[in-house]
């Protein structure tokens, strides 16, 4: 993973579209996503349909969570696409070499083995059983006496027979006939989580999306993320922003800090007192996943940051229940 990537995925992490469907992954819901198929609009994926509200972005949704390692993806099949109106309801047509008609009877061909006549499978056919035209002998053991030798087309229309016929395309919707070469031919993908990002964005990333639900359940106007100019003019960037639907000045910030090393250092505490010196909020909350370090929750209460220690979602909210209340 390039360092550049790694900056790519910080920010698409913002992103609460995101945040609600990887935490379908973290949950359980997800282990693979995989295509539903729709015999009209070829791959559809009705889970991030149902997020990002629109049929129309899901594929570059996905395909930038690919590109910046969110998402790892398989290649799950191929799918042809009509040029004329783009309808994926195609049928595939064999046609004849000689005259391009579809209207061909594909048998296959027999040998027989001790004679070696070959022939096509109707030649043998004589009074219901199988039966050599040259030595009149009858087949009875398949791939001892006989054996399929391939397959056979011949051309209603022509009458010419050949053995590997040509493929063409037919829109069920809009009846046009169309080639290969003029086809829109797509991959389709099922996707799974990058191991990575479990280990990047701990629980933080997956704490947002609830945490916002349960806020606005109170009636609180929440921004992720959140900006606020400060005294200075720099204007300061905060997880999550909370203020009353009143439009009064009651601001809560809000930042998360999670590790996977067990304990999360001061640095976010001092990063965040930055911030809120310049803001000056009516309360800033750090929620640190899973514990902030000694230093850390000292310098916490030094600056007035209230300070939540969680092991994982229940935890967090129920402690931002008793510190909004
Ligand atoms: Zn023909
Ligand atoms: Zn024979
Ligand atoms: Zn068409």
């Amino acid at each position: 993973m390039s360092k550049t990537s790694k900056v790519e995925r910080a920010k698409v992490y913002k992103d609460h579209r995101v945040q609600l469907f990887l935490s379908k992954f973290v949950s359980g819901e997800l282990s693979e996503l995989t295509p539903v198929y729709d015999p009209k609009y070829g791959y559809k994926y009705p889970v991030v349909e149902a997020i990002v509200g629109e049929v129309s972005i899901t594929e570059e949704f996905l395909r930038r969570l690919f590109e910046v390692g969110v998402l790892k993806r398989k290649l799950y099949d191929k799918i042809v696409y009509c040029p004329h109106c783009n309808s994926a309801n195609v049928s595939v047509h064999y046609c004849c070499p000689h005259c391009k008609s579809f209207d061909i009877r594909k048998s296959s061909l027999i040998e027989h083995v001790p004679c070696g006549y070959i022939d096509t499978e109707e030649h043998f056919q004589i009074k219901g059983k199988l039966t050599c035209p040259r030595c009149h002998k009858e087949l009875t053991k398949p791939d001892v006496n006989y054996r399929k030798a391939g397959v056979w087309c011949t051309c209603n229309e022509c009458d010419k027979s050949f053995d590997i016929p040509v493929s063409s395309h037919f829109c069920r919707e809009c009846h046009q006939i169309f080639r290969f070469e003029e086809s829109i031919y797509k991959d389709a993908y099922s996707y799974s989580l990058n191991q990575n990002v479990m280990q990047e964005t701990g629980l933080g990333l997956f704490l947002i999306a609830p945490i916002r639900e349960f806020l606005q359940g109170r009636g609180f106007e929440v921004e992720s993320p959140g900006f606020i100019k400060g005294k200075s003019g720099a204007s300061h960037m905060f997880d999550i922003r909370v203020s009353r639907r009143d439009g009064s000045r009651n601001i809560t910030v809000i930042d998360l800090a999670a590790t996977t090393d067990g304990v999360v250092s001061e640095q976010p505490v001092i990063a965040m007192f930055a911030k809120v010196f310049d803001v000056n909020p009516y309360r800033a909350c750090l929620i640190a996943v899973p514990k902030m370090c000694e230093s850390g929750k000292k310098l916490a209460a030094l600056y007035k940051i209230k300070l939540i220690e969680a092991k994982d979602q229940k935890g967090a909210l129920k402690a931002l229940k008793a510190l909004i209340g």
